[in-house]
């Protein structure tokens, strides 16, 4: 258990839907982006397009919305800016393509730290478009991003450079172990939730935010704080991998 008091320079979060990226992290982010100006990115692997129970709703329309509710909540946590992969929802796969698309956002941003939904579970499930979109992030990251031999295009016809991260924080976990005390951004995190507009119908503001307190408090507990955020930390150790990348 470990509460982090070192924020990165550059962040990249790549996230399923919109919303969940807020729910998840809203509050990490909003405050390194205040306190310490880092600088982060959001991937948004779908356009939500089955978002709604509404049958009247065209998938089209939806997705639209909720772009620009997204490029609204991110606008409200201060991140630099929101790419787009728009699948459709619920049509993730762990994919050469989709790989490559990560891989190039984080050639492009250059993160130190990534953030994604944990992927692995074994008491709870979650949604599919989860678990490829953290399962795709972590490979990014850990397998492809920093090796000029995988997507070789990206540099030698986008004159990117491979890049190394350092970790990754995984939300939604089973097992969290290290804490961002977020006692001052809970209310921008709700702001920041309440912008999905098509998707927060079922509360208020007010319940909103004081479901936030709730959960934020639990996460908190573990490690002596009032309210937190909590990740599994993943730490890249590339050495050994990269030695026996070079050498086979
Ligand atoms: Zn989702």
């Amino acid at each position: 258990m470990e509460i982090i008091t070192q924020p990165p320079s550059r962040a990249l979060v790549v996230t399923p839907h919109p919303d969940d990226a807020e729910g998840g992290c809203g509050a990490t982010m909003a405050k390194w982006i205040k306190e310490a100006g880092t600088e982060i990115v959001v991937v948004m692997c779908t356009n939500g397009d089955k978002g709604t129970s509404d049958r009247e709703m065209a998938p089209e329309q939806l997705a639209a919305t909720r772009q620009q509710e997204q490029r609204d909540a991110s606008g409200i946590l201060g991140v630099q800016g929101v790419v787009f992969l728009a699948y459709p929802d619920g049509t993730l796969e762990d994919s050469h393509r989709f790989r490559g698309q990560v891989v190039r956002e984080i050639r492009r941003h250059r993160p130190e730290i990534i953030f994604c939904i944990d992927p692995y579970r074994s008491v709870s499930h979650t949604h599919r478009d989860h678990r490829m979109s953290g399962q795709v992030a972590l490979d990014a990251a850990y397998s492809y991003a920093w090796s000029h031999l995988h997507f070789p295009e990206h540099i030698k016809e986008e004159g990117l450079a491979p890049h190394r991260v350092r970790e990754a924080y995984l939300w939604s976990s089973e097992s969290p172990d290290v804490f961002v005390d977020v006692e001052n951004y809970l209310e921008l995190k709700a702001r920041s939730l309440s912008a999905h507009v098509s998707q927060m119908r079922r509360r208020t503001p007010e319940e909103r935010l004081e479901r936030i307190q709730e959960g934020a408090a639990q996460h908190g507990e573990a490690v002596g704080l009032a309210y937190a955020e909590a990740f599994r930390r993943i730490r890249f150790e590339l050495g050994s991998m990269a030695w026996l990348y070079l050498h086979s």
